[in-house]
């Protein structure tokens, strides 16, 4: 009897993870193996499967493989591409230019595809060049003279590069006024051969296989579909979700609806340069009078707060909510459409900060100024059943869905990222969790420091922590990472470490990619970083021997998370139902920086005291992190591990350290 498709793809499956990929060099790996079986058979039985894969594994072959073998065995009218949605720049390049085109020259050259895999990276606007904008700014930049030289090259290289993010040294400004407008010029003299919509016009016509994008604009294609609007992706079989861990954070970005200070600005600007200076005056006047409402003292600290709006508050909405309609009564024969939409926009917007109502979360948001205090920058209302939403957009649709992610288990359990992510009821949902293939009790050490509970919060304690750090430094003999949650926290123990240590010390603040860069560049040298530098940054070999960790990673309370406690009949299952997941999550992806690699060797020290042995969450953390891992508290058998897993070089002294 011949087999069935479904078979079939699982044979190939084999074929290609125990025979052919493995003639290429790469190992077999069973967890792997296992892997792309169970998502296989998810997108067969159109499924959705949560797939936990620890590092190393190899989950992008995995489900790249699952993925084509599946396409594959549709019939032909029915072989629609598939998504790929990823949440860093980085993965989608290493997935465009190194995992696709060598699983395709690899299938192809051993018969199991026809033709090469065709593949298309869809995303916003905002991130492609007009060539009609690009002209005029480029002659704009030229005339400023010699000044402006080394700019007007930037421009010069989006000739040959249409994708914006690959473009090094455009400044913000500039990236703004090359950009595809969100609505073409009527007329555009460049619209047969401009670049873009060439690229437009093979993103929705070429026989393509896979269409690559991020998270945002996977749920901005959902919510098209939703609204019967045109959808920006082209119809797809299945949605691939890498990064999976990161769709819950995306999903309240894209739900949230926020009236900005700064868009209201914007769009009195745009009144004015349409003549109608006085419905621009007087929008000003009612953005001035709503900035006062909400201005908060100069001691303040808070980056946001619950909208419970006092009544000069509920005045100055009130007055823009007037204004509005009328500016767009009086003159909506002569406003452009883009102005139109955004004056409906706000007037909605301003309709749902005056009327009470239990769907919505509220919150009012407040910028840090240059001397520190706090200005009014936004309303945002954001839904109170984030999931659902989710669960709305992406998975009601009946379509096969593999998520996958290095951290969506914690401590072995999936309850709360199904529950981030809608999938707690309905769907049908297989889950899986395969460990990591690294050798993690033989190339790892657990440290927790016996550190003093009383410096959490001291003001001394910052010193406290500085002074630790320089002896487990001194003990791996630099090669370290120190990972923090606090920018402010971080900034203080960069002043005090960098007069005590004669070594490169390096602080990585929000965006310095520049810094990491250097980080790696350097034959020995210590990092600190925050947010960014948790995950999807890669230090393999030797320049991250010891990782610390400040403070476990517990998230920070806002307004939202505030609401949703609400729904607890007390704080300690709040906490172990959302709160401990969720660090132990974080947690796990810092702990991932350690060891990249099979050969790969690193102490991992956690000063946390609650982290401690007979800490509140010293259960909880062991729980996150892979079994086995031999665990000290002495900061001396840092370096007879490291002796024993580092070649002399790593030894040799670079730096003084006393
Ligand atoms: S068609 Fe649109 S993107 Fe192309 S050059 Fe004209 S305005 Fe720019």
């Amino acid at each position: 009897m011949e087999p069935t498709g479904y078979e079939t793809a699982h044979r190939q499956a084999e074929c290609i993870f125990r025979q052919i990929l493995p003639s290429c060099g790469m190992a077999v790996r069973e967890g792997q193996i296992q892997l792309c079986h169970t998502m296989l058979d998810a997108l067969f039985a159109r499924d959705i499967a949560l797939c936990d894969a620890g590092v190393g594994l190899g989950k992008t072959y995995a489900y790249l493989v699952a993925a084509i073998l599946w396409m594959q065995q549709r019939a032909l009218p029915l072989r629609q591409p598939v998504v790929i949605s990823t949440a860093s720049i980085a993965l989608q390049d290493a997935i465009l230019n190194e995992y696709i085109p060598f699983l395709s020259e690899t299938l192809l050259r051993n018969g199991l595809i026809g033709s090469p895999i065709q593949t298309v990276l869809r995303k916003g606007k905002g991130r492609f060049a007009c060539d009609l904008r690009l002209l005029q700014r480029q002659r704009e930049v030229a005339q400023r003279g010699e000044k402006f030289a080394r700019r007007l090259r930037v421009l010069q290289n989006v000739d040959a590069c249409l994708d914006l993010d690959r473009v090094q040294g455009l400044t913000g400004y500039d990236r703004r006024r090359i950009c595809v407008p969100e609505r073409c010029e009527k007329g555009c003299a460049a619209r047969n051969r401009c670049r873009y919509r060439r690229y437009l016009r093979k993103a929705e016509h070429d026989p393509i296989q896979i269409q690559v994008c991020n998270h945002n604009y996977l749920l901005a294609d959902a919510i098209h579909r939703q609204n019967g609007w045109k959808p920006l992706l082209r119809d797809y079989s299945a949605i691939l979700i890498d990064e999976a861990h990161k769709l819950p954070e995306v999903n309240q970005q894209m739900q949230t609806r926020s009236l900005r200070v700064a868009d209201l600005q914007d769009l009195a600007n745009r009144l004015a340069r349409e003549n109608l200076v006085h419905g621009a005056q007087q929008l000003k006047r009612a953005i001035h009078l709503l900035v006062a409402a909400f201005a908060v003292g100069p001691t303040e600290r808070t980056d946001c707060a619950p909208f419970d709006p006092q009544e000069k508050q509920t005045a100055a909405l009130k007055q823009l909510l007037h204004l509005l309609p009328a500016s767009f009564q009086q003159h909506c024969g002569k406003l452009a459409t883009s102005i139109r939409q955004e004056i409906q926009r706000t007037v909605q917007l301003t309709q749902r900060f005056l009327v009470q109502d239990a769907q919505w979360i509220r919150y009012v948001e407040y910028a840090v100024g240059p001397d520190t205090t706090r200005r009014f920058a936004a309303l945002h209302a954001v839904p109170a059943d984030l999931p659902s939403c989710l669960d709305a957009a992406l998975w009601s649709q009946g379509k096969p869905a593999i998520l996958a992610s290095g951290t969506l288990a914690a401590g072995g359990d999936f309850s709360n990222t199904r529950r981030l992510l809608g999938l707690e009821h309905g769907v049908p949902v297989r889950t899986l969790q395969v460990a990591s293939p690294f050798d993690y009790a033989h190339n790892c050490l657990l440290v927790f420091p016996k550190t003093n509970s009383r410096w959490k919060c001291a003001a001394s304690g910052n010193r406290k922590i500085a002074s630790q750090l320089c002896n487990l430094i001194k003990a791996a003999h630099g090669h370290t990472l120190v990972l923090f949650t606090s920018y402010e926290q971080m900034g203080e123990v960069y002043e005090s470490l960098k007069e005590t240590m004669d070594i490169p010390i390096l602080q990585a603040r929000r965006g310095s990619q520049t810094v990491v860069e250097q980080f790696k560049r350097c034959n020995n040298a210590v990092l600190l970083a925050g947010g960014p530098c948790w995950e999807g940054v890669d230090f393999p070999g030797d320049m991250v021997s010891l990782l610390v960790i400040v403070r476990l990673p517990f998230p920070v309370p806002d307004p939202v998370r505030e609401a949703h406690r609400q729904n607890y009949p007390d704080l300690h299952s709040y906490i172990q139902t959302e709160i401990v997941p969720e660090m132990q999550q974080k947690l796990r992806q810092g702990f991932g920086r350690a060891i990249r690699t099979e050969t790969d060797s690193c102490a991992v020290a956690i000063l946390d005291p609650r982290a401690a042995p007979g800490g509140r969450y010293h259960q909880a953390v062991l729980n996150a992190l892979p079994d086995g891992i031999p665990v000290t508290t002495k900061i001396e058998d840092i370096e007879p591990f490291l002796r024993a897993h580092k070649s002399p070089d790593y030894f040799l002294p670079n730096f003084d350290f006393n």
